[in-house]
């Protein structure tokens, strides 16, 4: 029998803004979403269940990870009930939900918990670099740039990084792996081929890579099969840069962290530059986005949204100025600037990517593929 929780709504309201009891069922919203389908149906069936409190169907659902917060249903819901942003409130609380160590759920419900692990964190960076650092030379490269490895040795800061992507991937992984529990082996009666597992493996990577599932969002007003909006192309700018710059500073920081300092069209400068103007742009827009509140899906920020959003935008603007003292020979502010610039990178990448807002960079497209793998094999059962 199903397990109700009465307390649900309530739960619910810590994270995110919603009134589940002005929904009377209407099923516009369902009508009017370009990604809701036979096979999955929402948003109008998440209201329900959020309503009755059923978590356990909740927590099996992949649907509010087929959400792209286009925000037609909340425009056109007669009610006001706000369905866009049930789903994005459903997306933090499954998020939770997958976490084992029980912290995404601190991080999503509590500002201390929140506020606290950031200052924790960047003062952990401060002591290594107060004990540890190397000497701060004021002796210059013969290009006239600061030496910045003889101050942090990148051989030494890349131990850390690996030690830090060991425990991102490790968090991360082990998360998506309760998810894969609960969506796909939560219903016994479905037997999986193994072989549905490769097959439709190029889901994950097509969805990661271009987040195709967001380009089909306002199809239903546009007739077209896939819609590229600005939100799109500056989400998908976005995202490719923290990609870059993710792989830049954890695999190929030898190569990036260097005291050598090459021509403007040098991969090592255009990588990071393609990386460093998406990351403005992308921020600049959302932070914009996020204070006009004029589309439905940026009316709501919880206090997660902004601190991600600060703390990118203060490891992207330590990072510019970092090059800057650097290639202008400018030692302390160099030296000064990249200890801030690691206590606001260490935090953001250690709470967003496991356990927040980065999250769903990993659990939409595992969520697609887990989707299509279930839907496979309930076809070939028939
Ligand atoms: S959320 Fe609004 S549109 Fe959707 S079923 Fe409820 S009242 Fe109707
Ligand atoms: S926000 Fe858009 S994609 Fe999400 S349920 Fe509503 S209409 Fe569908």
């Amino acid at each position: 029998m199903a397990k109700i929780n009465p307390d649900f709504a309530k739960e619910l309201k810590e994270y995110g803004a919603l009134d589940l009891n002005a929904c009377y069922n209407c099923g516009t919203c369902t009508a009017v979403c370009s990604l809701s389908d036979e096979d999955n149906s929402f948003p109008r069936k998440m209201i329900r269940l959020s309503v009755l409190g059923l978590e356990d169907e909740l927590q099996s659902s992949v649907d509010p990870w087929l959400c792209y917060y286009c925000g037609e249903c909340s425009e056109t819901c007669p009610q006001q009930t706000d369905p866009g942003e049930l789903m994005m409130t459903l997306r933090r609380y499954l998020t939770a939900k997958y976490d084992w160590t029980g912290l995404a759920s601190k991080l999503y419900t509590s500002k201390i918990w929140e506020f606290g692990a950031i200052i924790f964190l960047a003062a952990f960076i401060l002591v290594l670099f107060i004990f540890f650092h190397g000497p701060m030379t004021t002796e210059l490269t013969d290009d006239g740039g600061v030496k910045l490895n003889t101050f942090a040795p990148w051989k030494i800061v890349e131990i850390g990084d690996w030690i830090m992507a060991g425990l991102l991937s490790f968090f991360l992984l082990s998360n998506i792996f309760n998810m894969y529990l609960k969506i796909v082996r939560n219903d016994k009666s479905i037997k999986i081929p193994l072989k549905l597992y490769f097959t439709e493996f190029w889901a994950l990577i097509v969805h990661f890579a271009t987040q195709l599932q967001f380009s089909k969002c306002d199809t239903e007003l546009t007739g077209k099969k896939y819609t590229f909006s600005t939100y799109w192309i500056i989400h998908w700018f976005l995202m490719t840069s923290y990609v870059i710059m993710l792989i830049m500073i954890m695999v190929f920081l030898g190569w990036f962290q260097t005291d050598n300092i090459y021509e403007w069209w040098h991969p090592q400068r255009l990588l990071g530059y393609y990386a460093t103007i998406g990351l403005t742009i992308g921020i600049v827009y959302f932070f914009i986005e996020r204070i006009r509140k004029k589309s439905e899906k940026s009316k709501h920020s919880h206090v997660t949204d902004w601190t991600f959003l600060v703390l990118l935008f203060l490891t992207t603007i330590t990072g510019i100025l970092v090059h800057i003292f650097r290639i202008y020979g400018m030692p302390y502010p160099t030296y000064y600037m990249y200890v801030f610039h690691l206590m606001v990178l260490f935090p953001m990448l250690m709470i967003e990517v496991p356990f927040s807002k980065w999250s769903h960079l990993a659990y939409r497209p595992f969520a697609i593929y887990f989707n299509n793998v279930v839907i496979a094999a309930r076809k070939q059962s028939k």
